[in-house]
């Protein structure tokens, strides 16, 4: 095994059967380490944090893992309005945020029109603009990116097509497929991911996961457990493997180098030190939180998610704990 993480690491290619190999070695901490040492060498000690601005919990699709699916009746909606995002953005800039992340559920409310209106206003200051606004058409995503945004985040969730038919009812796995290769033909930073430990996913899966988001030349991967989570049809099933996910991380940075890998929420939410441990197995990014607090309650995908919030100074005392630096820069994917 250890030939392997050393392929890994000078190559930077696995076959199939290798990837799954790794992601079923039980000392996965040869693999964390060797991916942090990649993660040094190629992206650096800098941090980029960005600000996650989580603007509308409305949600037209019934993803069946998710807290604000459609038919969860439970959940209270929210929009803000353009003022208060903005509000939110010109805050963040004055305290040095280098990339907003406008993230929300399926939408309609927020049309063309509106996304257009609000990106170029955005784009007004100095930042990068991350949209994370789920499937649209290719001339959307055409006319946002002619508007200024600069990067899409679009986790493809799974690979395994039967499992994401199960998971995505009335969504097409091969829409999902083609949004990522229209954003990605835009010339959008093209951010993907997937659910680790979804009912009845098996490690192969995941190594397909992997081989995918190489194949879609992925600019950045965000990983995150699943999280069983109450008023969806999941809620009784188990949490996915927290050191899974963290194996499926480290193995897309030995990978693919040079991404961007987030240090996601969700790992945080399910292991207390799970960004700590995120960060030294290959993570190079960190999300805030700066939704305004009277909405942030509400965008409950999965639970517990607001115990893993976190505030700026929280974030620099962590990574002077671990010799690491805040990025100074937008950071893009450079390559
Ligand atoms: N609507 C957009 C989309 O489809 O990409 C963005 C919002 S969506 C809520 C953001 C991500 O939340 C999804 O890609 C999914 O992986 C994650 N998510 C939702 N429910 C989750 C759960 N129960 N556990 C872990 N992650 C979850």
């Amino acid at each position: 095994m250890k030939d392997l993480i050393l392929k890994a690491k000078n190559k930077h290619d696995l076959s199939f059967d290798e990837i799954v190999a790794l992601l079923k070695y039980k000392n996965q901490d040869e693999i964390f380490k060797a991916a942090n040492e990649i993660r040094e060498k190629y992206v650096g000690n800098g941090v980029h944090i960005r600000g996650l601005i989580e603007f509308s919990n409305v949600c037209k699709q019934n993803c069946k893992y998710c807290g604000i699916r459609a038919q969860n009746k439970c959940q209270e909606r929210y929009r803000l309005s353009e003022d208060e995002i903005i509000q939110t953005v010109s805050e963040a800039t004055n305290l040095g945020y280098k990339t907003i992340v406008l993230q929300s559920g399926e939408d309609d409310y927020f049309d063309e029109k509106k996304m257009i209106s609000l990106i170029k206003k955005i784009k007004k200051y100095d930042v990068a603009l991350t949209l994370s606004i789920g499937e649209k058409t290719h001339e959307n995503y055409k006319a946002y990116k002619m508007a200024g945004a600069d990067r899409y985040l679009l986790r493809i969730e799974t690979t395994d097509k039967t499992l994401y038919k199960k998971m995505h009812p009335n969504m097409s796995f091969e829409n999902r497929k083609l949004c990522l290769y229209n954003l990605k033909n835009l010339g959008f930073e093209t951010g993907s991911g997937c659910l680790v430990g979804l009912p009845e996913q098996s490690i192969e899966s995941l190594a397909c996961d992997i081989l995918f988001f190489k194949e879609l030349e992925a600019d950045m991967i965000g990983i995150g457990p699943f999280i069983a989570t109450k008023k969806t049809p999941l809620e009784m099933f188990q949490n996915g493997d927290i050191f899974l996910s963290f194996k499926v991380m480290a193995i897309v940075r030995l990978l693919m180098p040079d991404i961007n890998i987030p240090a996601t929420t969700a790992m945080e939410t399910l292991l207390e030190d799970g960004r700590k441990i995120a960060l030294q197995s290959g993570a190079n990014v960190v999300m805030i939180n700066i939704t305004p607090q009277i909405y942030r309650l509400r965008y409950n995908i999965y639970d517990n998610k607001n115990f893993a919030n976190v505030s700026l100074s929280e974030i620099k005392k962590l990574l002077s704990s671990l010799n690491r630096t805040v990025a100074l820069d937008f950071g893009s994917h450079k390559s």
